[in-house]
């Protein structure tokens, strides 16, 4: 049993107050919950809110880091720093990295391996684009993106990390994909990972969708077969919108 991964990805909102006051209202009324929960915050964000979120189940990531341990490489965080102050998980290779920040498939690959490297649990972003869709190449361009990303990556690595099928035409638009168009690319990414890896790290990995998911939709999303989790924007950054997802 795989168990379901909730994450909002606030990207570049909230406060150090509002997010401590968020985190204290959804740590309250989380319960035992069976999901994991986490936040994936602004990079000044991560060390006040993991010292909210320390005994109870919420998890704060980062959104980003660098390949790299140290250097003159201004601006970067790197895995060891994320580390340092509480983050547990990391985004890699985001849409909005991709398009915004020259992301490439090496650079994911090479972030992939330090996360691991430092012990941050990565969340490995994929998807296409619309013209890609419309053009017929979603699979060509998953796959592309999933085989560079586990190049070189262990079979016992492959299954600690998380993969969020984010159809770029679905990030922040409002149009989101069917359960059924998910549920189609997720159990093809599972295909690519049975076969890299084969059956028991193809079953273990959790594969989230991403792409303006709801409290209206999210759980038609998660009763998909190969759907383990949600990676969630707009609809995260409010307590209970935030906990209507978690309790999918
Ligand atoms: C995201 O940020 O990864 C995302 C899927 O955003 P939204 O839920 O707003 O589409």
């Amino acid at each position: 049993m795989r168990k379901p991964i909730i994450a909002g990805n606030w990207k570049m909102h909230m406060t150090i107050e509002s997010g401590k006051a968020f985190v204290k209202e959804v740590a309250a009324s989380l319960g035992d919950t069976e999901v994991e929960v986490v936040l994936c915050v602004p990079f000044t964000l991560i060390q006040p809110l993991s010292t909210a979120a320390e005994g109870t189940p919420v998890k704060i990531a980062a959104q980003n880091m660098h390949y790299e341990d140290f250097g003159a490489f201004t601006g970067e965080v790197s895995a060891d720093m994320l580390k340092e102050v509480g983050a547990t998980y990391v985004v890699i290779g985001h849409s909005e990295r991709r398009q915004y920040f020259n992301e490439t498939d090496e650079t994911v690959n090479l972030k992939l391996k330090k996360a691991h490297a430092s012990g941050l649990k990565p969340i490995v972003c994929c998807g296409e684009t619309l013209e890609e869709r419309e053009a017929g190449t979603t699979e060509s361009v998953v796959k592309r993106q999933v085989e560079a990303a586990f190049e070189g990556i262990s079979p016992e690595l492959a299954a600690e990390t998380v993969v969020a099928y984010e159809p770029v035409w679905a990030i922040g638009t409002g149009r989101t994909a069917t359960a059924a168009q998910a549920q189609e690319v997720i159990a093809y990414i599972r295909s690519l990972v049975e076969a890299k890896y084969g059956d028991e790290v193809s079953e273990e990995m959790r594969i989230q969708y991403g792409g303006s998911v709801k409290p209206d939709n999210v759980e038609e999303i998660m009763n998909e077969v190969d759907i383990d989790g949600a990676l969630v924007g707009g609809a995260s950054l409010k307590p209970d919108s935030f906990l209507s997802l978690v309790n999918f």
